[in-house]
C-alpha cells in the first residue's frame, strides 16, 4: 500500500432508498416502497469486507435504515466485526423498546436530522407533518435508554437565520454534538439548489459557525462545508487544527444500497462495484483511477486548483460537479473561490 494513503476511518453504507420521509434535499431520492438490491448475506460480504480492511466507525444510513427488517441482525454482526457501528435516521419507528435492543446488538449511537427549530420550519423540509414529532418522540427515547445522538441539521437559505436556535435545541435535548451540512444539490436536491447559499452569504454562515464552535457547550462539526477548515484557522478556534476539508476519498468512504463504493454519498460516481467486484474493497480503495484522481490535488482545476488552500480544504467536490461538470472543478459557494476568478 502507498504509504501515504490513509485507510478510511468512517463508512457510510446505504443500506436501503427506502424511507417513510420525502425530504427536498434528499440526495438518496428515497421512496416509501421498493426492494433493497443488497439482500443480507451481500450486505455482511460488504461489512466484512470493509473490516477486514479498516476498522472503522460504521454508519448504518439509507433511506432509513430502519425500514430493512434485518437491520439488528447486521448492526450486531458490524459490531462482531470490531466495527463501532452508529446510525443515522429520521427517528421513525424507534421508541425506547427499539432503542434498547440495537444498544444490545452494540449501535453506538444515532444521528437525528433537524432542519428546523420548530415543526413548522422543519415539517416542511421534509414534507411530512409529523416529521418533527417522530424526532422529539425519538429523542426521548433515546435519553430514556440512555444512548448517545447527534442533530444534523442541512443548511440552507431557508434555515440560515435560525442557526443559533437550532444549535440551542439541539443542546436542550440532550445532543452531543450539532453537526451542520451545507447543501449539495443531488438527487432530490438538484431541484431546490436555488436554496443554496451564495458565496458572500456563506461566508458569513461560516463565521457565525465559528462563533458557535467556539461557545456551544456540546461538540460542533460542519460537514460538507470543506472552507470551515480555513476559517478556523484565521479565527483561532480551539483545536482548529483538527478541523479538516473534505475527507472524500482519503478518510471516509460510502458504499451505495447497490455496493457501489464512493467518495461520499453526494458524489455519484462509482469507484468500483463491491458485489460484481468480488467483494475487493481493499483493491478499489487503493487503486481505483476516480479515488486516486482525487487524492492527486494537482490535477484540481479552476479556483481551487489555483487556490493556496487547497491541501487544506479540497472544495466540495460534488458541488464542483454538480455545476462545472468536472469533478475537479471549484466549489461555487465558495468566497474565495469567487476572489480567485475576480483576481483577488
Ligand atoms: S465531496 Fe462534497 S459532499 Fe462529498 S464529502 Fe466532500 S464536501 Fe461533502
Ligand atoms: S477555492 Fe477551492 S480550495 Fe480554495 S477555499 Fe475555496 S473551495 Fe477551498
Amino acid at each position: 500500500m502507498n504509504p501515504t494513503l490513509i485507510k478510511p476511518k468512517v463508512a457510510a453504507f446505504e443500506v436501503t432508498g427506502r424511507c417513510v420521509l420525502h425530504c427536498r434535499h434528499c440526495r438518496a431520492a428515497a421512496v416509501e416502497h421498493g426492494t433493497d438490491p443488497l439482500d443480507t448475506t451481500a450486505c455482511k460480504a460488504i461489512l466484512r469486507k470493509v473490516a477486514d480492511y479498516t476498522r472503522c466507525l460504521l454508519i448504518f444510513t439509507g433511506g432509513e435504515p430502519m425500514m430493512r427488517e434485518d437491520i439488528f441482525d447486521l448492526v450486531a454482526y458490524s459490531r462482531s466485526l470490531g466495527q463501532r457501528p452508529v446510525m443515522a435516521t429520521c427517528g421513525a419507528g424507534l421508541d425506547r423498546q427499539t432503542m434498547l435492543e440495537l444498544k444490545k446488538r452494540g449501535l453506538l449511537s444515532f444521528s437525528f436530522s433537524l432542519d428546523g427549530a420548530d415543526s413548522l420550519a422543519h415539517d416542511s423540509f421534509r414534507q411530512h407533518e409529523r416529521a418533527f414529532a417522530l424526532v422529539m418522540q425519538a429523542v426521548q427515547a433515546a435519553n430514556d435508554a440512555g444512548i448517545r445522538f447527534q442533530i444534523n441539521t442541512t443548511l440552507t437559505r431557508l434555515n440560515v437565520d435560525s442557526l443559533e436556535s437550532i444549535a440551542a435545541l439541539a443542546v436542550s435535548l440532550g445532543a452531543t454534538c450539532w453537526n451542520p451540512f451545507v447543501l449539495v444539490p443531488v438527487g432530490r436536491g438538484d431541484a431546490i439548489r436555488q436554496l443554496l447559499l451564495e458565496p458572500q452569504e456563506y461566508e458569513r454562515v461560516l463565521e457565525r459557525l465559528a462563533d458557535l464552535k467556539a461557545t456551544l457547550p456540546i461538540e460542533m462539526r460542519l460537514t460538507c462545508g470543506p472552507q470551515f477548515a480555513r476559517v478556523a484557522r484565521q479565527r483561532h478556534l480551539p483545536k482548529a487544527e483538527k478541523v479538516g476539508g473534505c475527507l472524500a476519498a482519503t478518510e471516509f468512504v460510502f458504499i451505495s444500497r447497490k455496493g457501489d463504493v464512493q467518495t461520499c454519498g453526494f458524489l455519484e460516481l462509482s469507484a468500483g462495484n463491491l458485489v460484481k467486484e468480488n467483494y475487493t474493497f481493499g483493491h478499489i480503495w487503493e487503486r481505483s483511477p476516480l479515488l486516486c484522481g482525487l487524492r492527486d490535488l494537482s490535477r484540481y482545476e479552476g479556483a481551487c486548483g489555483r487556490c493556496e488552500y487547497v491541501k487544506l480544504c479540497r472544495g466540495c467536490r460534488a458541488r464542483a460537479l454538480s455545476a462545472s461538470g468536472s469533478v475537479y472543478g471549484e466549489d461555487p459557494i465558495c468566497l474565495r473561490a469567487q476572489q480567485k476568478k475576480e483576481g483577488r
